[in-house]
């Protein structure tokens, strides 16, 4: 029998349920596939440095999966909708016999994935697993089979399934036979060089940064958090975004150092984000209008927003004249990563500040991003526009400048991304212009392009006015 894996979000070979259910039967050759899809990538506005992560483990899965005797095929076209030909054809060259996949919960990939089996008809055998998430959609509900709005109670309910039962972790295939992977494959996608000192290529290296975070700082991590000049959190977002890592690794991992975690002890509070990461997911597939860039609160959509391009550029540029802003927003352009903290911050300047819609910033991050994940993304932006499930209520306004002096309050994140301010001496650095001013000095840097306390008026009253 021939089996073919399509690898898609899971860009790994530990614990991968697909290829794990296609290495079963010993006898069987084992094949993998992966498709590029330029046009379709273009749709969901991934980002180049995504794109360079996803090129990076493709050559490292390829020569891994090619030392234990399977062959990774690379094949390109526009987009899903050509992904099923493809695929049909592959089927039959290689007279695959059963079809292995993890599935993929936004609406495009679901949409993908129900024509599939009718693409290849009886001849080949699909079989699809939940691998991307701990508990599978649908499995968390409330007494009503319904799914959770608010996330405390979707995050019990779910702490309560695990206690009665822990998603399992399967290993990596066993060596069966030789291989070779073909590694001059290219894409029609712009890759950019991310900072592999940062993100370093690998599922080992993945696996490595998890054990070590999970040694230690995961049990500081409730006081360090929130701090971005402080390596406080795992950074193993764009790992989880692609596949490299999954969540049941992190979670047993996380319970082989903190046995206690499930019972909020040390390293209950960074299984919570993980939690995090399911409901959004969760919340996606019970309410596909998320991907279809609608908000969760339907007044929200009658908010009049602002269409300056200018703002919208100075936000993008990391030019807003608030230095907190600022500097997180150079730290994306950058690296392609952004701290959590801050990601709250400058989502809720661009929308409540400069009363830009959410819809512009979602793009932006995604286009940037190297962990850019549509449903963490787009929950993370109407959370902060106060438009989604269980979001912030939209009368609370962050103040960029006590933002930056609560969590950066030495100014060490500030000055690191924003060398025009190096000069500028302690807490200062959070309010430049009027220290600039007292020094009669001038700033190569901008003046706030806008006054927070009028926008702050500003956009109340745009809220308030949608929700008459
Ligand atoms: P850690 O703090 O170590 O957390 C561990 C893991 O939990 C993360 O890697 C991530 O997979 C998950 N996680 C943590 N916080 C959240 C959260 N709030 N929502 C969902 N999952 C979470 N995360 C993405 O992975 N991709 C995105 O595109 C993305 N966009 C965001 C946009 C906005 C406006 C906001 C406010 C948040 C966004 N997040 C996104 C969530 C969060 O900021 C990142 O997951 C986190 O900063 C990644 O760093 P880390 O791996 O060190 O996280």
């Amino acid at each position: 029998a021939t089996h073919l894996v399509w690898f898609r979000n899971d860009l790994r070979l530990h614990d991968n349920y697909a290829l794990h259910a296609a290495c079963r039967n010993p006898d069987a050759a084992v094949i993998g596939l992966f498709i590029v899809t330029p046009g379709q990538w273009r749709q969901h506005v991934m980002s180049p440095k995504q794109a360079g992560f996803i090129f990076e483990h493709l050559k490292a899965l390829g020569a891994a999966l090619a030392e234990r005797g399977i062959t990774l095929h690379i094949r390109q076209v526009d987009d899903f909708a050509e992904s099923l030909d493809c695929v049909k054809q592959f089927c039959e060259q290689q007279q695959v016999d059963a079809l292995f996949y993890n599935y993929q919960y936004e609406v495009n990939e679901r949409g993908r994935d129900a024509a599939l089996e009718k693409t290849l008809g009886r001849d080949v055998v699909c079989q699809g697993f939940d691998d991307s998430l701990l508990l599978p959609p649908g499995s968390v509900t409330t007494g009503n089979r319904e799914m959770y709005k608010v996330f405390t109670p979707f995050s019990k309910a779910f702490i309560k399934r695990l206690h009665e039962g822990l998603p399992e972790c399967v290993p990596a295939p066993k060596k069966r036979g030789d291989a070779v992977f073909h590694e001059d494959f290219s894409f029609d996608f712009p890759r950019e060089k991310f900072d592999a000192s940062l993100f370093p290529v690998g599922e080992q290296a993945a696996i490595a940064q998890l054990r070590t975070f999970c040694l230690e700082p995961v049990a500081r991590y409730p006081e360090q958090r929130d701090f971005p000049a402080i390596e406080g959190t795992s950074r193993l977002s764009p790992y989880l975004a692609i596949g490299v890592l999954s969540p049941r690794q992190c979670l047993h991992r996380l319970l082989k150092e903190h046995p206690k975690a499930l019972g909020g002890e040390a390293g209950s509070t960074w299984l919570n984000e993980l939690i995090w990461r399911e409901f959004y997911r969760h919340l996606m597939v019970a309410y596909p209008k998320l991907c279809r860039h609608r908000p969760f609160i339907a007044w929200t959509d009658k908010v009049r927003w602002n269409d300056d391009i200018k703002m919208l550029e100075a936000w993008q540029q990391g030019k807003t004249g608030y230095p907190i802003v600022d500097a997180a927003m150079r730290q994306l352009n950058e690296t392609g990563w952004m701290h959590n903290r801050l990601r709250m911050v400058v989502a809720s300047f661009l929308v409540k500040d400069l009363l830009i819609d959410w819809r512009q910033g979602e793009h932006y991050f995604m286009s940037q991003l190297i962990d850019g994940d549509l449903a963490a993304n787009n929950g993370g932006w109407q959370w902060a526009a106060s438009t989604g499930t269980d979001a912030a209520p939209y009368f609370r306004i962050f103040n960029p400048t006590t933002q930056g002096e609560r969590f950066d309050a030495e100014g060490d994140f500030i000055r690191h991304w924003l060398p025009e301010l190096a000069g500028v001496p302690g807490k200062q650095v959070h309010t430049p212009w009027g220290w600039a001013e007292k020094q009669q000095q001038t700033l190569d840097y901008p003046r706030p392009i806008v006054d927070h306390k009028q926008a702050r008026i500003a956009t109340l009253e745009a809220y308030e006015a949608a929700r008459k």
